[in-house]
């Protein structure tokens, strides 16, 4: 049986990989494909949006005018418009994955509400290398623990809107988890001037935005005589995409609840319809 998935954005950079990927899936298929009601690419066939052939999907104004037609939807756009299509997807029953960034607290717990009537799979980065190194990450500052200055540093390119990643702000939340911190506590980003010695306790976030990087992330381990330094690279979209849709076939047969790509992965087993009051952007 083939999982419908709708994409909100769908001209977007994130978009038209995940209609690529999509394409080369076969137990997937474009049902729908939406952009902002201003868009000048309304009305357009989705598939030669994306460079796979005309598909004879056409790009639709708002995702009620497509709602029917999916089981999934894929959101890579901008937190307000995010926020408006999980509601839409509330209201009618149907599961959705966000990757969108940028969320701030608020909005963050009206999505989680919204995860209570379907199943949500959100992630601040959907690679599966990404989700591996979540993992590395934690094991990292369990073993190196107090003993070490941590600091996070990323990479993207200049059109990112919001800093740092909200996959740096994962790794920073990860490694604080791991180590009893509050990662609101202790997070320092970006530093000039007189600002004395570090705290050992702080963690640091460097962000550097400049021409087409699709994304590096460095989380430094530095201790007296030697350091430990995790390293992710994505040199194409595709790896977020394709965990994307991973996640979208997935989601399709859970309960009501906030997932993420650990969950997706099998990394954790636990109830995530039971924590939704203490999952946030930060604790993935
Ligand atoms: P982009 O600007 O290229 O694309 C966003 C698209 O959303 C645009 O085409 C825009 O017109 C569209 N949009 C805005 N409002 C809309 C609305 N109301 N209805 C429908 N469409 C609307 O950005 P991008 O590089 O594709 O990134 C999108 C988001 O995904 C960002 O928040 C980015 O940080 C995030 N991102 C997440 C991951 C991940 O793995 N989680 C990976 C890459 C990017």
């Amino acid at each position: 049986m083939s999982v419908n998935i709708g994409i909100t954005g769908a001209a977007g950079r994130m978009g038209r990989t995940l209609i690529e990927a999509i394409d080369a899936n076969p137990q997937l298929t474009l049902a729908a494909a939406v952009e902002h009601p201003d868009s000048s690419l309304l009305g357009a066939d989705a598939g030669e949006l994306a460079g796979v052939g005309k598909n004879g999907v056409k790009v639709a104004a708002s995702l009620e005018e497509v709602i029917e037609a999916v089981d999934v939807v894929i959101d890579f756009t901008i937190p307000l418009a995010t926020l408006a299509n999980a509601k839409t997807c509330a209201a009618n029953g149907k599961a959705i994955v966000v990757g969108t960034t940028g969320f701030t607290p608020e909005q963050q717990s009206e999505l989680e509400n919204h995860a209570r009537k379907i199943p949500l799979c959100k992630a601040t980065n959907f690679s599966t290398g990404v989700n591996l190194c979540f993992q590395l990450l934690d094991m990292a500052a369990r073993v190196l623990g107090d003993e070490v200055d941590i600091e996070v540093v990323e990479a993207h390119h200049r059109h990112k809107i919001d800093a740092p990643s909200g996959t740096a702000l994962s790794m920073g939340g990860v490694v604080a988890n791991a180590l009893g911190r509050d990662l609101a506590e202790v997070a320092v980003y970006g530093r000039e001037g007189q600002t004395g010695a570090r705290d050992r306790e702080t963690i640091g976030f460097a962000t550097v935005r400049a021409g087409d990087i699709v994304g590096d992330h460095t989380v430094i381990f530095a201790g007296e005589g030697e350091r430990v330094e995790i390293t992710h690279k994505s040199s194409s979209r595709m790896s977020f995409a394709r965990g994307a849709v991973r996640a979208a076939a997935w989601l399709i047969s859970r309960q009501p609840g906030l997932y993420d790509m650990q969950d997706v992965l099998g990394f954790r087993s636990t109830d995530r319809t039971a924590n939704l009051a203490t999952k946030g952007e930060q604790t993935q």
